[in-house]
């Protein structure tokens, strides 16, 4: 048991350990299908021990329910699945790749009715969410690191429509949607949370009935996370608060060096003073995040030779992990669908030295012009 009235870096460590004398520590990985008759869990796919645990200290960060999943895209699925056919999904024209791909073969099997809208019009998404049974919001979004306004969407939906906030990017230390008002927020523990590029997995955290309907799903379709993945899953929470400020204090430096660059045209991060997202930042998150993307001189090529001349950063998909990641956005085909520029540098700040990471970014951008 934690103490509710410590911080929530005091309780990443301390939630979800096996309480009692003789207890362990850590909670052990419980290798195991069935269960004897009598108690809450009979079979694998309806619980395990260690998938508790860290939906325990994950709930407890969130201020919610959370339910495990297999990955970052089966909570997507499982919370998607709640739309009845034919209704109504509105999400912002740029996000998640993954999540844009299924939401478009959704729509053209007409088994949902798609409103795209921009991210940044807040009164666009509310009147775009008249009558939606979902309300899907990414913030900050990816890869141009736009900001939706949390708390007045919140306020002026439709309480009638899920408003679901896939929330990865930022990690429930940075921002937690519940309390602005979403039903659900999505996470892909696959990236910040697990935090070492070692895993696949994915949560659901919810307010209200809304676990029970989303346990069901995961027990009913069975995207159930592996015991090793919930195992190391609990142990990147157990570290998120302490990297998440090392690696948000680095991306300011970078995006601050970036945008002082005559090399790089345009940065995009919510840190930086003069971004559009930039106050909405200050209000909703506490940080603004390890994420950025910038723009180099020289277009596509430049774009794609600087992300090749790295050797700190690892050119390489996928965020939020201890290592920094480089990627040239443009080789996605999804990507470039949704209207993301052709020359678009992303980068996921780690952990390592920032000095390192300067220099690093500074010598390719040499190679590349
Ligand atoms: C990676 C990612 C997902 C999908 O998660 P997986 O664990 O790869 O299935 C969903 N949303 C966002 C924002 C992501 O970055």
């Amino acid at each position: 048991m934690t103490d509710p009235d410590t911080h929530r870096a005091t309780r990443l460590v301390g939630g979800g350990r096996p309480d009692g004398p003789g207890a362990p520590l850590t909670p052990p990985l419980h290798l195991n299908s069935t269960y004897r008759f009598g108690g809450e869990v009979g079979y694998g796919r309806s619980g395990n021990p260690t998938w508790h645990a860290f939906e325990e200290v994950l709930g407890d960060a969130e201020g919610g329910e959370a339910v495990a999943f297999s990955s970052g895209l089966a909570a997507c699925t499982a919370v998607l699945d709640l739309v009845p056919l034919g209704g109504a999904v509105v999400a912002p024209r740029r996000l998640y790749m993954g999540t844009m791909l299924q939401l478009r073969e959704r729509a053209e099997e007409s088994r949902i009715e798609l409103r795209l809208v921009d991210p940044t019009d807040t009164e666009g998404i509310v009147d775009a969410a008249r009558g939606a049974a979902m309300l899907w919001l990414e913030t900050p979004t990816n890869p141009l690191l736009e900001m939706v306004d949390l708390g007045s969407v919140g306020e002026e939906r439709d309480p009638a429509t899920l408003l679901v906030v896939d929330s990865t990017f930022a990690t429930p230390v940075v921002q937690r949607p519940l309390e602005r008002g979403a039903d659900i927020v999505v996470h892909s523990a696959t990236k910040g949370i697990g935090g070492h590029a070692d895993l696949l997995m994915g949560a659901v955290v919810t307010r209200g009935d809304l676990a029970e309907r989303i346990r069901a799903r995961r027990e009913g379709y069975g995207a159930v996370p592996g015991v090793l993945e919930a195992f190391l899953a609990l142990r990147g929470l157990r570290t998120l608060d302490v990297r998440m400020e090392r690696a948000q204090r680095s991306a300011q430096r970078i995006a601050e060096y970036l945008a002082d660059d005559p090399r790089v045209t345009t940065v995009h991060y919510p840190g930086l003073p003069d971004d559009p997202g930039h106050s909405l930042a200050l209000d909703q998150m506490d940080g603004f995040g390890s994420m950025l993307s910038f723009v180099p001189v020289g277009g596509e090529a430049a774009a794609q030779r600087l992300c090749a001349a790295t050797r700190v950063f690892a050119n390489a998909t996928s965020l939020g992990g201890v290592e920094s990641l480089i990627e040239w956005r443009g080789r996605h085909e999804t990507e470039r669908s949704m209207g993301t520029p052709g020359d678009l540098v992303r980068i996921s700040v780690g952990i390592e030295h920032p000095d390192d990471l300067i220099a690093d970014l500074d010598r390719a951008l040499a190679t590349a012009g």
